[in-house]
């Protein structure tokens, strides 16, 4: 049986990739998303073991002493994110294609270790947009609205270092260049 591909996607945010992800898991059977654990607090609307696991920092701290992220990164200062990496590589193993919604120091990360692996980044269609965006989800406060922004600026800036960059401006064409960048992907062996 042929393993299955790592994709990673990555794109600051408010660009639209958590909603390009969820579709392509939703048209693709064959595509598993991964859930990350993260320290910070659940959102309005998401679930544990959906969005993401939300665990305390010592939870945290010690799946990483054992072992048990394939990446990790600390975004926005001290929110800690990491993929678990038993069930990625056990997907991978079954033949499932992966996708790993991961910030670009993961990212790297992961490459180091899965060179196979496939980058593409989510650019917003310019800065204005993409602040009116994180605006309009009304979930940010005044300063971390501005963390996300600076955030957003050095992200950018490391986009030509990923294989493919997809503009979302509109979420059905993002979602149809990704998806064909995966089918692609998918036909290379
Ligand atoms: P949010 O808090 O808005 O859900 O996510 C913030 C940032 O953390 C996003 O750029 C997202 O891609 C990134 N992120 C989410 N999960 C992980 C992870 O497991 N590892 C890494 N490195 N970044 C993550």
């Amino acid at each position: 049986m042929r393993e299955g591909k790592l994709f990673i996607i990555s794109g600051p945010s408010g660009t639209g990739k958590g909603t390009i992800c969820k579709r392509l898991v939703a048209m693709d059977p064959d595509i598993t998303l991964s859930v990350s654990v993260t320290t910070r607090s659940p959102r309005e609307g998401e679930a544990h073991g959906r969005e993401y696991f939300f665990i305390s920092r010592e939870e945290y701290l010690q799946l990483l002493s054992d072992g048990g992220l394939l990446e990790h990164a600390s975004v926005y200062g001290k929110t800690l994110y990491g993929t678990p990496r038993e069930p990625v590589v056990k997907w991978l193993a079954r033949g499932r294609d992966v996708i790993l919604e991961i910030d670009v120091q993961g990212a790297f990360q992961v490459r180091q270790n899965y060179p196979e692996c496939i980058l593409i980044f989510i650019l917003p269609p310019s800065m204005e947009e993409l602040e009116a965006r994180i605006i309009g989800r009304g979930s940010e406060t005044e300063e971390s609205l501005t963390a996300r922004l600076a955030e957003a600026e050095k992200e950018i800036e490391l986009a030509d270092q990923y294989d493919y960059q997809v503009v979302n401006g509109d979420l059905e064409e993002a979602v149809r260049q990704v998806y064909g960048i995966i089918t692609e992907e998918r036909n290379k062996e």
